[in-house]
């Protein structure tokens, strides 16, 4: 079986042609995909058309005027994969700069308009080949560096562009045998064929591997939603038992640990005072808090209205309330409500620590009861029960000495009234 170049210049046109129709289809039903994703689709999806088109071109090289076979088409196809690379850094949110198009054209006009650059075929199939190899280059290496939300199928994008860049090593590497007399007994006489096999299985690698990350990133984002609290920020009562559940299960040494489960005092009073949205802005506050004086290595979660906890793995009774007391200190200052001075929020608390060796529902049983306690006792003060210690019995700890955050009936009626007189 022979097959002319030309033909075979048809068929990998038919791919690239085949690669931009899925882009585009990808594009417009893909409602999802956040704006960077669709932005970068809508460059590559054009940019393969243009890639397609010049192909078509140079297939047609001995029907048309070398101006629309090697010039324009040429053109079409190093404007295409030079738009490549950019694409990939807007999909990872970095903005579009346009210089590798503008190098990549700047030089095949120098090339087009030099009557002796323009003859020689051996020079002008280096340079575009050259160019396609530092844009797939570029564009793995964007990808490979950008990578922020370890996305598994650039592994994808990579195979796909080792492949490309093979192919056009190959062919920069034929034009150096081809040259010289002594080396012409290296040349493979199927690396034309083997030049447009590679390519095409490439560029559709690379295009599916772009639709693959784009889904991949969408998934994530629905993962992530499904196992975060809006409000907070924090890890829902889902998530936060899941890991927590986890690391219970996985540990193998029985490590000392501490589970604290922490109550704010009289919320409810507060949302009464001050309305709804004050409640909110408090518990948003309250998890940007968590979230920077808890370690990350188990997220702290909230695993109610008003209620939240955190697994320290490691940390004994004393680091543990360490953390709570930096908590409460942060949490006593926040505003309620920005136009009044109103603070002092309390919390209440209880901490179990003991070493592994049981579930994590039994823990949690403990820290709950504890935290009942320390409500039972009067609010703004913390139960602790310490299993690795000799006594082994609770003990109730004033958190700090201000009254947790009450108002007497009278006052709440009339701020209230104010506040709805005030909207
Ligand atoms: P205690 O000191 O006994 O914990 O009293 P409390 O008022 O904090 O507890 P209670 O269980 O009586 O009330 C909790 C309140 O938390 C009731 C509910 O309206 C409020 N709440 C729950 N989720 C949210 C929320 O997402 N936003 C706001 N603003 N309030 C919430
Ligand atoms: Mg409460
Ligand atoms: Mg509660």
């Amino acid at each position: 079986m022979t097959l002319d170049t030309p033909t075979l210049l048809i068929a990998l046109a038919a791919a690239e042609f085949a690669s931009a129709l899925i882009l585009f289809a990808f594009l417009v039903s893909l409602k999802k995909a956040n704006r960077a994703t669709r932005l970068a689709l809508a460059i590559y999806a054009p940019a393969m058309l243009l890639v397609a088109c010049g192909t078509v071109l140079v297939a047609f090289r001995s029907e048309i005027p070398d101006f629309w076979s090697i010039a324009f088409g040429n053109t079409l196809i190093l404007a295409g994969f030079a738009l490549r690379p950019e694409a990939v850094a807007v999909f990872f949110g970095r903005p579009m700069r346009g210089w590798t198009t503008l190098i990549a054209l700047g030089g095949w006009t120098v090339i087009c308009i030099v009557p002796e650059f323009f003859a020689s075929f051996a020079l002008r199939l280096v340079f575009v080949q050259s160019v396609l190899l530092a844009a797939a280059i570029f564009s793995a290496w964007r990808v490979l560096t950008l990578n922020s939300e370890h996305l598994t199928s650039i592994r994808l994008f990579l195979i796909g562009s080792t492949l490309e860049s093979s192919a056009y090593i190959m062919t920069i590497g034929s034009q150096f045998i081809y040259q010289h007399e002594s080396l012409k007994s290296f040349a493979n006489p199927i690396q034309p064929l083997l030049y447009m096999v590679l390519l095409m299985v490439a560029i559709v690698i690379v295009s599916a591997s772009l639709v693959a990350m784009a889904i991949e990133r969408i998934q994530i984002r629905f993962e992530t939603q499904a196992l975060t609290d809006s409000l907070t920020g924090l890890a829902n009562r889902r998530a936060f038992i899941e890991a927590a559940e986890g690391w219970f299960s996985s540990t193998v040494a029985e490590p000392t640990y501490t589970l604290i489960l922490i109550d704010i005092d009289h919320f409810k009073t507060i949302n009464d005072r001050f309305g709804h949205s004050a409640g909110d802005r408090v518990l948003a506050s309250f998890g940007t808090a968590m979230q920077s004086i808890f370690p990350r290595a188990i997220p702290p979660g909230r695993i109610g209205g008003e209620e939240f906890a955190a697994l320290l793995p490691q940390t004994n009774k004393t680091d543990a309330l360490k953390l709570l007391d930096e908590l409460r200190c942060v949490i006593s200052k926040c505003s309620i409500c920005p136009n009044t001075d109103a603070s002092g929020i309390t919390v209440s608390a209880g901490l179990f620590t003991a070493t592994t060796g049981h579930t994590f529902d039994q823990a949690f049983e403990h820290a709950d009861q504890l935290l009942y306690q320390a409500k039972e006792d009067g609010r703004n003060r913390h139960t602790a029960l310490d299993k690795t210690a000799e006594t082994g019995s609770p003990e109730t700890t004033l958190l700090q000495q201000s009254e947790p955050f009450s108002a007497p009936k009278e006052e709440q009626a009339s701020t209230r009234e104010g506040l709805i007189a005030n909207t």
